[in-house]
Protein backbone atom coordinates (compact mmCIF):
# COMPACT_ATOMS: atom_id res chain seq x y z
CA UNK A 1 0.00 0.00 0.00
CA UNK A 2 1.52 3.62 -0.89
CA UNK A 3 1.57 6.06 2.13
CA UNK A 4 -1.56 8.73 1.61
CA UNK A 5 0.97 11.48 1.34
CA UNK A 6 2.84 10.02 -1.52
CA UNK A 7 -0.68 8.99 -3.56
CA UNK A 8 -1.94 12.70 -3.22
CA UNK A 9 1.60 14.06 -4.24
CA UNK A 10 1.39 11.86 -7.30
CA UNK A 11 -2.48 12.84 -7.73
CA UNK A 12 -1.35 16.22 -7.56
CA UNK A 13 1.28 16.42 -9.41
CA UNK A 14 0.30 13.80 -12.45
CA UNK A 15 -3.59 12.99 -12.90
CA UNK A 16 -5.25 14.93 -14.96
CA UNK A 17 -9.10 14.45 -14.08
CA UNK A 18 -11.81 15.27 -15.81
CA UNK A 19 -14.62 17.37 -15.47
CA UNK A 20 -12.41 18.99 -12.73
CA UNK A 21 -11.74 22.64 -11.87
CA UNK A 22 -7.61 22.20 -12.85
CA UNK A 23 -6.75 25.33 -11.16
CA UNK A 24 -8.35 25.17 -8.10
CA UNK A 25 -7.45 21.58 -8.12
CA UNK A 26 -3.47 22.78 -8.77
CA UNK A 27 -3.68 24.99 -6.10
CA UNK A 28 -4.98 22.59 -3.59
CA UNK A 29 -8.38 25.23 -2.90
CA UNK A 30 -10.04 21.29 -3.72
CA UNK A 31 -9.74 18.08 -1.89
CA UNK A 32 -9.36 15.13 -3.58
CA UNK A 33 -10.38 11.88 -2.44
CA UNK A 34 -9.57 8.00 -2.98
CA UNK A 35 -12.39 5.50 -3.22
CA UNK A 36 -11.17 2.46 -1.77
CA UNK A 37 -14.04 0.17 -1.58
CA UNK A 38 -17.52 -0.13 -2.41
CA UNK A 39 -20.70 -3.12 -1.43
CA UNK A 40 -24.06 -2.64 -2.42
CA UNK A 41 -25.22 1.22 -2.71
CA UNK A 42 -22.00 2.38 -0.32
CA UNK A 43 -18.44 3.28 -1.59
CA UNK A 44 -15.39 3.60 1.13
CA UNK A 45 -13.14 6.14 0.84
CA UNK A 46 -9.49 5.74 2.67
CA UNK A 47 -10.19 7.58 5.21
CA UNK A 48 -12.70 5.34 6.56
CA UNK A 49 -15.95 7.19 5.42
CA UNK A 50 -19.06 4.82 4.19
CA UNK A 51 -20.83 7.07 1.62
CA UNK A 52 -24.74 5.95 0.68
CA UNK A 53 -23.71 6.30 -3.17
CA UNK A 54 -26.78 8.16 -4.37
CA UNK A 55 -25.73 8.81 -7.46
CA UNK A 56 -24.63 5.14 -8.72
CA UNK A 57 -21.32 6.48 -9.57
CA UNK A 58 -22.25 8.34 -12.80
CA UNK A 59 -25.93 6.99 -12.56
CA UNK A 60 -24.67 3.75 -13.92
CA UNK A 61 -23.58 1.32 -11.16
CA UNK A 62 -26.97 0.12 -11.33
CA UNK A 63 -26.79 -3.59 -9.67
CA UNK A 64 -24.88 -1.85 -6.77
CA UNK A 65 -21.09 -2.28 -6.09
CA UNK A 66 -19.48 -5.66 -5.06
CA UNK A 67 -21.18 -8.28 -7.01
CA UNK A 68 -19.47 -10.82 -6.77
CA UNK A 69 -21.37 -12.58 -10.26
CA UNK A 70 -19.88 -10.00 -12.40
CA UNK A 71 -16.68 -9.88 -10.49
CA UNK A 72 -16.25 -13.74 -11.43
CA UNK A 73 -17.63 -13.21 -15.37
CA UNK A 74 -15.04 -11.00 -15.59
CA UNK A 75 -12.26 -13.06 -14.08
CA UNK A 76 -13.26 -15.88 -15.92
CA UNK A 77 -13.16 -14.16 -18.93
CA UNK A 78 -10.01 -12.46 -18.83
CA UNK A 79 -8.38 -15.92 -17.93
CA UNK A 80 -10.09 -17.94 -20.69
CA UNK A 81 -9.58 -14.42 -23.57
CA UNK A 82 -9.05 -11.40 -22.63
CA UNK A 83 -9.16 -10.15 -25.95
CA UNK A 84 -9.97 -10.66 -29.94
CA UNK A 85 -11.14 -7.42 -32.14
CA UNK A 86 -14.46 -7.76 -33.65
CA UNK A 87 -13.61 -6.62 -37.29
CA UNK A 88 -14.03 -8.85 -40.02
CA UNK A 89 -16.73 -10.91 -38.29
CA UNK A 90 -14.71 -12.12 -35.41
CA UNK A 91 -16.41 -12.14 -32.21
CA UNK A 92 -16.50 -14.07 -28.77
CA UNK A 93 -19.68 -16.02 -27.30
CA UNK A 94 -19.82 -12.89 -25.12
CA UNK A 95 -20.49 -10.27 -27.84
CA UNK A 96 -22.53 -12.15 -29.73
CA UNK A 97 -24.92 -13.57 -26.46
CA UNK A 98 -25.27 -10.03 -25.66
CA UNK A 99 -25.73 -8.59 -29.02
CA UNK A 100 -28.79 -11.26 -28.39
CA UNK A 101 -29.40 -10.25 -25.01
CA UNK A 102 -29.77 -6.90 -26.33
CA UNK A 103 -32.34 -6.92 -29.12
CA UNK A 104 -34.40 -9.06 -27.03
CA UNK A 105 -34.81 -6.49 -24.55
CA UNK A 106 -35.16 -3.08 -26.68
CA UNK A 107 -38.59 -2.41 -28.75
CA UNK A 108 -39.48 -5.27 -31.76
CA UNK A 109 -37.63 -2.85 -34.53
CA UNK A 110 -34.54 -2.62 -33.49
CA UNK A 111 -31.93 -4.97 -34.99
CA UNK A 112 -28.52 -4.56 -34.64
CA UNK A 113 -25.93 -3.67 -32.01
CA UNK A 114 -22.45 -2.17 -32.99
CA UNK A 115 -20.29 -2.05 -29.62
CA UNK A 116 -18.43 0.71 -28.36
CA UNK A 117 -16.86 1.63 -24.89
CA UNK A 118 -18.47 4.66 -23.32
CA UNK A 119 -21.88 6.91 -24.58
CA UNK A 120 -19.92 9.36 -25.95
CA UNK A 121 -18.67 6.76 -28.48
CA UNK A 122 -21.59 5.35 -29.09
CA UNK A 123 -23.46 8.74 -29.88
CA UNK A 124 -20.22 9.83 -32.69
CA UNK A 125 -21.13 6.02 -34.40
CA UNK A 126 -24.84 7.36 -34.61
CA UNK A 127 -24.10 10.48 -36.29
CA UNK A 128 -21.46 8.74 -38.73
CA UNK A 129 -23.96 6.09 -39.08
CA UNK A 130 -26.88 8.37 -39.93
CA UNK A 131 -24.34 10.50 -42.45
CA UNK A 132 -23.70 7.09 -44.08
CA UNK A 133 -27.32 5.97 -44.42
CA UNK A 134 -27.98 9.63 -45.95
CA UNK A 135 -25.62 9.21 -48.19
CA UNK A 136 -26.50 5.68 -49.64
CA UNK A 137 -29.68 6.98 -50.15
CA UNK A 138 -28.40 9.66 -52.56
CA UNK A 139 -29.44 12.89 -50.14
CA UNK A 140 -25.89 13.85 -49.33
CA UNK A 141 -27.67 17.42 -48.17
CA UNK A 142 -29.18 15.52 -45.42
CA UNK A 143 -26.67 16.10 -42.90
CA UNK A 144 -27.80 18.32 -39.81
CA UNK A 145 -28.10 16.82 -36.31
CA UNK A 146 -31.01 18.82 -33.95
CA UNK A 147 -30.29 18.10 -30.54
CA UNK A 148 -32.00 20.19 -27.70
CA UNK A 149 -30.35 22.44 -24.95
CA UNK A 150 -29.92 21.13 -22.04
CA UNK A 151 -29.63 17.35 -23.63
CA UNK A 152 -26.41 15.41 -22.69
CA UNK A 153 -24.88 13.22 -25.52
CA UNK A 154 -20.91 13.04 -24.79
CA UNK A 155 -18.19 14.94 -24.44
CA UNK A 156 -16.29 13.95 -28.07
CA UNK A 157 -16.13 16.56 -30.86
CA UNK A 158 -19.81 15.66 -32.29
CA UNK A 159 -21.11 14.86 -29.32
CA UNK A 160 -19.69 17.63 -27.03
CA UNK A 161 -21.62 20.07 -29.76
CA UNK A 162 -25.03 17.92 -29.45
CA UNK A 163 -24.54 18.20 -25.34
CA UNK A 164 -26.70 21.20 -24.95
CA UNK A 165 -24.36 22.86 -22.29
CA UNK A 166 -22.53 25.95 -22.56
CA UNK A 167 -19.61 24.53 -20.08
CA UNK A 168 -19.20 21.75 -22.62
CA UNK A 169 -18.70 24.00 -25.60
CA UNK A 170 -16.83 27.00 -24.13
CA UNK A 171 -13.05 27.55 -25.33
CA UNK A 172 -13.47 24.28 -27.07
CA UNK A 173 -14.76 26.07 -30.69
CA UNK A 174 -17.78 23.84 -30.26
CA UNK A 175 -20.82 23.63 -31.54
CA UNK A 176 -20.05 21.98 -34.84
CA UNK A 177 -21.97 23.88 -37.67
CA UNK A 178 -23.70 20.62 -38.35
CA UNK A 179 -25.31 20.50 -34.71
CA UNK A 180 -28.92 22.50 -34.07
CA UNK A 181 -30.22 23.22 -30.94
CA UNK A 182 -34.22 23.53 -30.05
CA UNK A 183 -36.18 23.87 -26.89
CA UNK A 184 -35.43 22.03 -23.76
CA UNK A 185 -38.31 19.77 -22.57
CA UNK A 186 -38.08 21.44 -19.30
CA UNK A 187 -41.95 22.59 -18.71
CA UNK A 188 -40.76 24.32 -14.84
CA UNK A 189 -37.80 26.56 -16.26
CA UNK A 190 -38.75 27.29 -19.63
CA UNK A 191 -42.29 27.53 -19.70
CA UNK A 192 -44.00 31.08 -19.39
CA UNK A 193 -45.42 30.97 -15.88
CA UNK A 194 -49.31 31.01 -17.39
CA UNK A 195 -48.40 28.44 -20.14
CA UNK A 196 -50.21 25.30 -19.58
CA UNK A 197 -48.44 22.01 -19.61
CA UNK A 198 -50.08 21.32 -23.29
CA UNK A 199 -49.69 24.93 -24.42
CA UNK A 200 -45.88 24.51 -23.34
CA UNK A 201 -45.78 21.12 -25.48
CA UNK A 202 -46.83 22.63 -28.71
CA UNK A 203 -44.38 24.94 -28.21
CA UNK A 204 -41.66 23.16 -28.34
CA UNK A 205 -43.26 21.01 -31.41
CA UNK A 206 -43.50 24.29 -32.92
CA UNK A 207 -40.15 25.53 -32.12
CA UNK A 208 -38.51 22.32 -33.77
CA UNK A 209 -41.03 22.29 -36.80
CA UNK A 210 -40.11 25.97 -37.72
CA UNK A 211 -36.26 24.99 -37.21
CA UNK A 212 -36.91 22.28 -39.69
CA UNK A 213 -38.70 24.37 -42.07
CA UNK A 214 -36.59 27.53 -41.98
CA UNK A 215 -33.31 25.37 -42.49
CA UNK A 216 -34.94 22.88 -44.91
CA UNK A 217 -36.21 19.65 -44.03
CA UNK A 218 -33.88 18.23 -46.98
CA UNK A 219 -30.61 19.21 -44.81
CA UNK A 220 -31.72 17.56 -41.53
CA UNK A 221 -30.81 14.04 -40.91
CA UNK A 222 -31.52 13.28 -37.52
CA UNK A 223 -33.12 14.43 -33.86
CA UNK A 224 -31.42 13.20 -30.96
CA UNK A 225 -32.58 13.24 -27.07
CA UNK A 226 -32.87 11.21 -24.02
CA UNK A 227 -35.93 10.24 -22.81
CA UNK A 228 -35.67 12.37 -19.66
CA UNK A 229 -33.19 14.71 -19.59
CA UNK A 230 -30.20 13.95 -17.81
CA UNK A 231 -27.21 16.09 -16.77
CA UNK A 232 -29.19 18.77 -17.95
CA UNK A 233 -31.17 18.67 -14.89
CA UNK A 234 -33.27 15.30 -15.03
CA UNK A 235 -36.67 16.70 -16.19
CA UNK A 236 -39.11 13.81 -17.30
CA UNK A 237 -40.67 15.30 -20.21
CA UNK A 238 -44.00 16.96 -20.32
CA UNK A 239 -47.27 14.40 -21.05
CA UNK A 240 -47.52 14.14 -24.80
CA UNK A 241 -43.89 15.48 -25.45
CA UNK A 242 -42.64 12.44 -27.23
CA UNK A 243 -45.89 12.00 -29.37
CA UNK A 244 -45.62 16.09 -30.57
CA UNK A 245 -41.87 15.27 -31.12
CA UNK A 246 -42.29 12.08 -33.36
CA UNK A 247 -44.93 13.39 -35.54
CA UNK A 248 -42.87 16.21 -37.00
CA UNK A 249 -39.99 14.09 -37.01
CA UNK A 250 -41.98 11.75 -39.34
CA UNK A 251 -43.66 14.24 -41.22
CA UNK A 252 -40.13 15.45 -42.63
CA UNK A 253 -38.50 11.88 -42.97
CA UNK A 254 -35.98 12.61 -40.05
CA UNK A 255 -34.41 9.73 -38.13
CA UNK A 256 -34.94 9.24 -34.36
CA UNK A 257 -32.07 8.47 -32.21
CA UNK A 258 -32.80 8.00 -28.74
CA UNK A 259 -29.52 8.13 -26.23
CA UNK A 260 -30.66 5.85 -23.68
CA UNK A 261 -26.92 6.06 -21.81
CA UNK A 262 -28.94 7.21 -18.71
CA UNK A 263 -32.48 5.06 -19.47
CA UNK A 264 -31.33 2.28 -20.75
CA UNK A 265 -32.27 -1.06 -18.99
CA UNK A 266 -34.40 -0.13 -15.90
CA UNK A 267 -33.62 2.97 -14.11
CA UNK A 268 -36.96 4.62 -15.10
CA UNK A 269 -38.68 0.98 -14.02
CA UNK A 270 -39.10 -0.30 -17.49
CA UNK A 271 -36.23 -2.36 -19.29
CA UNK A 272 -35.90 0.76 -21.84
CA UNK A 273 -37.15 4.29 -21.80
CA UNK A 274 -38.13 4.26 -25.17
CA UNK A 275 -40.64 1.58 -24.29
CA UNK A 276 -41.46 3.74 -21.40
CA UNK A 277 -42.48 6.83 -23.45
CA UNK A 278 -43.81 5.43 -26.57
CA UNK A 279 -40.87 6.46 -28.62
CA UNK A 280 -39.95 4.45 -31.43
CA UNK A 281 -36.45 5.23 -32.51
CA UNK A 282 -34.20 4.54 -35.80
CA UNK A 283 -31.18 3.86 -33.32
CA UNK A 284 -30.59 3.93 -28.97
CA UNK A 285 -27.89 4.29 -27.98
CA UNK A 286 -26.79 2.24 -24.32
CA UNK A 287 -23.94 2.33 -22.42
CA UNK A 288 -23.94 3.08 -18.49
CA UNK A 289 -26.58 0.45 -17.33
CA UNK A 290 -25.30 -2.25 -20.03
CA UNK A 291 -22.71 -3.39 -17.85
CA UNK A 292 -23.33 -1.61 -14.81
CA UNK A 293 -20.06 0.69 -15.19
CA UNK A 294 -17.68 -2.96 -14.21
CA UNK A 295 -16.19 -2.55 -17.40
CA UNK A 296 -16.60 0.01 -19.72
CA UNK A 297 -19.00 -1.14 -22.85
CA UNK A 298 -21.62 0.99 -24.61
CA UNK A 299 -23.62 0.20 -27.82
CA UNK A 300 -25.24 1.94 -30.93
CA UNK A 301 -28.20 -0.41 -31.64
CA UNK A 302 -30.18 0.18 -34.90
CA UNK A 303 -33.07 -0.37 -36.23
CA UNK A 304 -33.84 -2.91 -39.14
CA UNK A 305 -34.79 -0.15 -41.48
CA UNK A 306 -31.08 1.76 -41.07
CA UNK A 307 -29.98 -1.63 -41.16
CA UNK A 308 -30.93 -2.82 -44.68
CA UNK A 309 -29.38 0.83 -46.23
CA UNK A 310 -25.83 0.31 -43.82
CA UNK A 311 -26.08 -3.47 -45.78
CA UNK A 312 -26.73 -1.98 -48.89
CA UNK A 313 -23.93 0.86 -48.59
CA UNK A 314 -20.94 -1.95 -48.02
CA UNK A 315 -21.94 -3.28 -51.39
CA UNK A 316 -20.87 -0.14 -52.45
CA UNK A 317 -17.99 1.13 -50.53
CA UNK A 318 -16.72 -2.37 -48.60
CA UNK A 319 -16.40 -2.83 -45.18
CA UNK A 320 -17.34 -0.02 -43.29
CA UNK A 321 -14.63 1.94 -42.26
CA UNK A 322 -16.07 2.34 -38.76
CA UNK A 323 -14.57 0.25 -35.91
CA UNK A 324 -12.59 0.57 -32.56
CA UNK A 325 -9.80 -1.89 -31.42
CA UNK A 326 -11.85 -2.58 -28.18
CA UNK A 327 -15.43 -2.74 -30.24
CA UNK A 328 -17.23 -5.74 -28.36
CA UNK A 329 -14.11 -6.17 -25.97
CA UNK A 330 -14.37 -9.74 -24.02
CA UNK A 331 -14.29 -8.33 -21.02
CA UNK A 332 -16.80 -5.55 -21.67
CA UNK A 333 -18.88 -7.85 -23.12
CA UNK A 334 -19.20 -10.59 -20.24
CA UNK A 335 -19.70 -7.99 -17.55
CA UNK A 336 -22.89 -7.02 -20.00
CA UNK A 337 -24.07 -10.45 -19.98
CA UNK A 338 -23.34 -11.12 -16.57
CA UNK A 339 -25.20 -8.00 -15.40
CA UNK A 340 -28.45 -8.21 -17.95
CA UNK A 341 -28.62 -11.76 -16.02
CA UNK A 342 -28.49 -10.21 -12.75
CA UNK A 343 -30.80 -7.16 -13.19
CA UNK A 344 -32.92 -9.98 -14.37
CA UNK A 345 -32.58 -12.21 -11.23
CA UNK A 346 -33.03 -9.81 -8.85
CA UNK A 347 -36.03 -7.98 -10.59
CA UNK A 348 -34.19 -5.08 -10.54
CA UNK A 349 -36.40 -2.96 -13.10
CA UNK A 350 -39.50 -3.66 -11.23
CA UNK A 351 -37.20 -2.57 -8.14
CA UNK A 352 -36.13 0.33 -9.80
CA UNK A 353 -40.17 1.56 -10.47
CA UNK A 354 -41.16 0.70 -6.83
CA UNK A 355 -38.50 1.74 -4.79
CA UNK A 356 -38.40 4.80 -7.21
CA UNK A 357 -41.88 5.79 -6.76
CA UNK A 358 -41.55 5.52 -2.82
CA UNK A 359 -38.34 7.41 -2.68
CA UNK A 360 -39.82 10.22 -5.40
CA UNK A 361 -42.64 10.35 -2.88
CA UNK A 362 -40.68 10.56 0.01
CA UNK A 363 -38.43 13.13 -1.60
CA UNK A 364 -41.84 15.10 -2.39
CA UNK A 365 -43.27 15.14 0.77
CA UNK A 366 -40.21 15.73 2.69
CA UNK A 367 -39.55 19.02 0.74
CA UNK A 368 -42.50 19.93 -1.49
CA UNK A 369 -43.63 22.57 0.68
CA UNK A 370 -40.76 24.11 1.51
CA UNK A 371 -40.03 27.74 0.83
CA UNK A 372 -36.89 27.12 -1.45
CA UNK A 373 -37.38 23.67 -3.35
CA UNK A 374 -39.32 25.04 -6.40
CA UNK A 375 -40.04 21.80 -7.88
CA UNK A 376 -39.15 18.05 -6.84
CA UNK A 377 -39.59 15.94 -9.86
CA UNK A 378 -38.42 12.17 -11.09
CA UNK A 379 -39.32 8.73 -12.73
CA UNK A 380 -38.48 5.37 -11.82
CA UNK A 381 -34.60 6.11 -10.06
CA UNK A 382 -34.42 9.00 -10.85
CA UNK A 383 -35.00 12.43 -8.76
CA UNK A 384 -34.33 15.85 -9.06
CA UNK A 385 -34.33 18.63 -6.23
CA UNK A 386 -34.52 22.42 -8.23
CA UNK A 387 -33.66 25.48 -5.19
CA UNK A 388 -35.17 28.37 -6.17
CA UNK A 389 -34.71 32.08 -4.35
CA UNK A 390 -38.51 33.12 -4.98
CA UNK A 391 -40.77 30.36 -5.46
CA UNK A 392 -43.82 32.32 -6.07
CA UNK A 393 -41.86 34.11 -9.10
CA UNK A 394 -39.81 31.45 -9.83
CA UNK A 395 -36.83 33.69 -9.45
CA UNK A 396 -33.36 31.21 -9.68
CA UNK A 397 -30.67 31.45 -7.33
CA UNK A 398 -27.44 33.85 -8.34
CA UNK A 399 -25.40 31.22 -10.22
CA UNK A 400 -22.77 33.14 -7.47
CA UNK A 401 -24.19 31.87 -4.46
CA UNK A 402 -23.47 28.43 -5.48
CA UNK A 403 -26.54 26.96 -3.65
CA UNK A 404 -26.40 23.28 -5.53
CA UNK A 405 -22.81 22.44 -4.81
CA UNK A 406 -23.34 23.71 -0.93
CA UNK A 407 -25.90 21.42 -0.51
CA UNK A 408 -24.45 18.71 -2.68
CA UNK A 409 -21.53 18.95 0.07
CA UNK A 410 -23.58 19.35 3.39
CA UNK A 411 -25.00 16.07 2.02
CA UNK A 412 -21.82 14.52 1.94
CA UNK A 413 -21.39 15.81 5.48
CA UNK A 414 -24.07 13.29 6.02
CA UNK A 415 -22.44 10.60 4.37
CA UNK A 416 -24.63 11.11 0.85
CA UNK A 417 -23.37 11.51 -2.18
CA UNK A 418 -26.03 13.23 -4.65
CA UNK A 419 -24.49 15.21 -7.66
CA UNK A 420 -24.97 19.39 -7.99
CA UNK A 421 -26.24 19.11 -11.47
CA UNK A 422 -24.10 21.34 -13.85
CA UNK A 423 -26.40 23.96 -14.77
CA UNK A 424 -28.63 25.30 -12.18
CA UNK A 425 -29.17 24.69 -8.47
CA UNK A 426 -30.59 20.92 -9.39
CA UNK A 427 -29.92 18.17 -6.99
CA UNK A 428 -29.57 15.19 -8.60
CA UNK A 429 -30.32 11.93 -7.30
CA UNK A 430 -29.81 8.09 -9.55
CA UNK A 431 -29.35 5.80 -7.36
CA UNK A 432 -28.60 2.22 -8.08
CA UNK A 433 -31.75 0.38 -8.48
CA UNK A 434 -30.94 -2.10 -5.32
CA UNK A 435 -31.87 0.53 -3.44
CA UNK A 436 -34.03 -0.53 -0.57
CA UNK A 437 -36.35 1.17 1.87
CA UNK A 438 -34.20 2.24 4.84
CA UNK A 439 -31.87 3.58 1.98
CA UNK A 440 -34.16 5.56 0.58
CA UNK A 441 -35.16 7.12 3.61
CA UNK A 442 -31.97 8.01 4.57
CA UNK A 443 -31.14 9.80 1.48
CA UNK A 444 -34.40 11.58 1.86
CA UNK A 445 -34.35 12.49 5.64
CA UNK A 446 -30.34 13.82 4.79
CA UNK A 447 -31.43 15.59 1.73
CA UNK A 448 -34.22 17.91 4.33
CA UNK A 449 -31.56 18.76 6.59
CA UNK A 450 -28.53 19.38 4.09
CA UNK A 451 -31.22 21.87 2.36
CA UNK A 452 -32.58 23.27 5.60
CA UNK A 453 -28.99 23.58 6.57
CA UNK A 454 -28.24 25.80 3.14
CA UNK A 455 -31.61 27.33 2.17
CA UNK A 456 -32.91 28.16 5.33
N1 LIG B 1 -25.44 10.21 -23.22
C1 LIG B 1 -25.99 10.44 -22.02
C2 LIG B 1 -27.47 10.56 -21.93
C3 LIG B 1 -25.20 10.54 -20.88
O1 LIG B 1 -25.75 10.79 -19.70
C4 LIG B 1 -23.81 10.36 -21.02
C5 LIG B 1 -22.88 10.41 -19.82
N2 LIG B 1 -23.34 11.01 -18.69
C6 LIG B 1 -23.29 10.15 -22.29
C7 LIG B 1 -24.13 10.07 -23.36
C8 LIG B 1 -21.81 10.02 -22.50
O2 LIG B 1 -21.36 8.86 -21.95
P1 LIG B 1 -19.81 8.66 -21.58
O3 LIG B 1 -19.50 9.57 -20.45
O4 LIG B 1 -19.73 7.21 -21.25
O5 LIG B 1 -19.03 9.00 -22.79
Amino acid sequence: MLRNDQLDQWDHDHFFHPSTHLGQFARGEMSNRVITGGEGVFITDRDGNRLLDAFAGLYCVNIGYGRQEVADAIADQAKELAYYHSYVGHGTEASITLAKMIIDRCPANMSRVYFGLSGSDANETNIKIVWYYNNILGRPEKKKIISRWRGYHGSGLMTGSLTGLELFHKKFDLPLSQVLHTEAPYYYRRADLSMSEADFVAHCAHELEAMIESEGADTIAAFIGEPVLGTGGIVPPPEGYWAAIQKVLKKHDILLIADEVVTGFGRLGTMMGSAHYGIEADIICVAKGLTSAYAPLSGSIVSEKVWKVLEQGTDETGPIGHGWTYSAHPIGAAAGVANLKLIDKLDLVANAGEMGDYFNKAMSEALGNRAHVGEVRGEGMLCAVELVEDKANRIFYDPAKKIGPSIAAALLKRDVIARAMPHGDIIGFAPPLCLCKDEADTVVSAAADAIREVCG
